[in-house]
């Protein structure tokens, strides 16, 4: 009989299974408060549960775990990049960052990306899994093990598109928030390129996220070249969709536009994106993109013209502080060497 992944249930899918198995609702609240507030990664560690019982959990449970395969620190700021192993030997990145109100941590949601922005090393090698809610959990639950540091905000911007691994994503957040005793949702932003029907699905959901677009550019035409989605959801379908996410949870959107020299940083690019966003209740983070071995994009050295054209325009504009600059390898370019060694 195969193992059940019991990190990845619901509080009600793990009372039902323990139910199933003639125990008391307790049970359930005993062993979820071992997984998800006291992290455990061994049944052996649920020291108020019989032996017995944790023996017989074993037989039909498993508590999936991640391996640091690689850490990186930043002697400047504490910047902590991981990459981590999983169970089938694939791996994905990680990584906490510092800020004055708390620690960010930046979480895989797939291994690799079939949405093919160009700039972006994580699709170079395409899609191979998603990721399980467990997966997501544990990229949290390791990293807090291993730095010592409390994660205090989450942002799903790492390898993978989280909303093409939409019902495992939904789950990690409602077990990451079970019962009120979790993290609030309200310091968890998605990023999504763009998957507009899937926008609508969660903006029903009313979970309460940020959600934070990488738009990238303002056009049709450039925005196409750059990232396909915007083939199959052009840019008035995903303005329309933002606008409903606002006015079904009120969470401002964030617009995320990696600056990259000369295709979306001169001042045509600035005022195109002045009239695509003028009037909304927005923010948009200016990036100076990770330049990516096998892609010819180089960084924009307009950044701070582009940013002082948007502000004059009355957008909302700021430019995201650069953190762990001496190991700020691209994402996904720590996966990719990997699997070239
Ligand atoms: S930027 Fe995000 S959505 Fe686009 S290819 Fe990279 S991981 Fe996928």
């Amino acid at each position: 009989m195969q193992k059940i992944d019991i990190l990845s249930l619901t509080f009600e899918e793990l009372s039902e299974q323990l139910g199933a198995m003639g125990e008391k609702t307790f049970r359930a609240r005993q062993v979820y408060d071992w997984l998800h507030v006291k992290k455990v990664t061994d049944f052996s560690e649920m020291t108020n549960i019989s032996a017995q019982k944790r023996a017989e959990f074993s037989e039909i449970f498993y508590i999936n775990s991640l391996k640091i395969k690689k850490r990186l620190v930043s002697r400047i700021d504490n910047t902590v990049k991981y990459l981590y192993g999983l169970s089938d030997g694939e791996s994905v990145e990680t990584v906490l960052m510092e800020y004055k109100h708390a620690n960010s941590l930046c979480i895989s949601t797939q291994v690799g990306c079939r949405m093919g922005c160009r700039f972006c090393a994580s699709t170079i090698a395409g899609w191979v899994r998603n990721l399980e809610p467990s997966e997501m959990l544990g990229q949290i639950y390791e990293t807090e093990r291993d730095s010592g540091r409390q994660v205090g905000s989450i942002v799903l911007m790492g390898i993978g598109e989280p909303l093409d691994n939409f019902d495992n994503v939904v789950k990690f957040l409602r077990i990451l928030n079970s019962d009120g005793e979790g993290m609030s949702l309200r310091h968890l932003s998605l990023s999504t390129c763009g998957v507009v029907d899937k926008i609508y699905k969660l903006a029903e959901m009313r979970l309460g996220i940020t959600l934070s677009v990488s738009l990238h550019a303002a056009s049709d035409e450039k925005r196409s070249e750059i990232m396909p989605i915007n083939k199959r959801f052009d840019l008035a379908q995903l303005m329309k969709a933002c606008d409903d996410y606002f006015a079904a949870t009120g969470r401002r959107i964030s617009f995320e536009y990696s600056l990259i020299e000369g295709v979306n940083d001169t001042d045509e690019s600035a005022d195109e994106l002045i009239a695509l966003l003028g009037g909304k209740n927005c923010h948009v983070n200016l990036i100076p993109i990770n330049e990516v071995r096998e892609r010819d994009f180089r960084k924009s050295k307009s950044v701070e013209h582009f940013r002082s054209r948007l502000e004059r325009a009355g957008i909302n504009a700021t430019v995201r502080r650069t953190l762990g600059a001496d190991i700020s390898a691209a994402c996904g370019q720590l996966r990719r060497d990997e699997r070239a060694v």
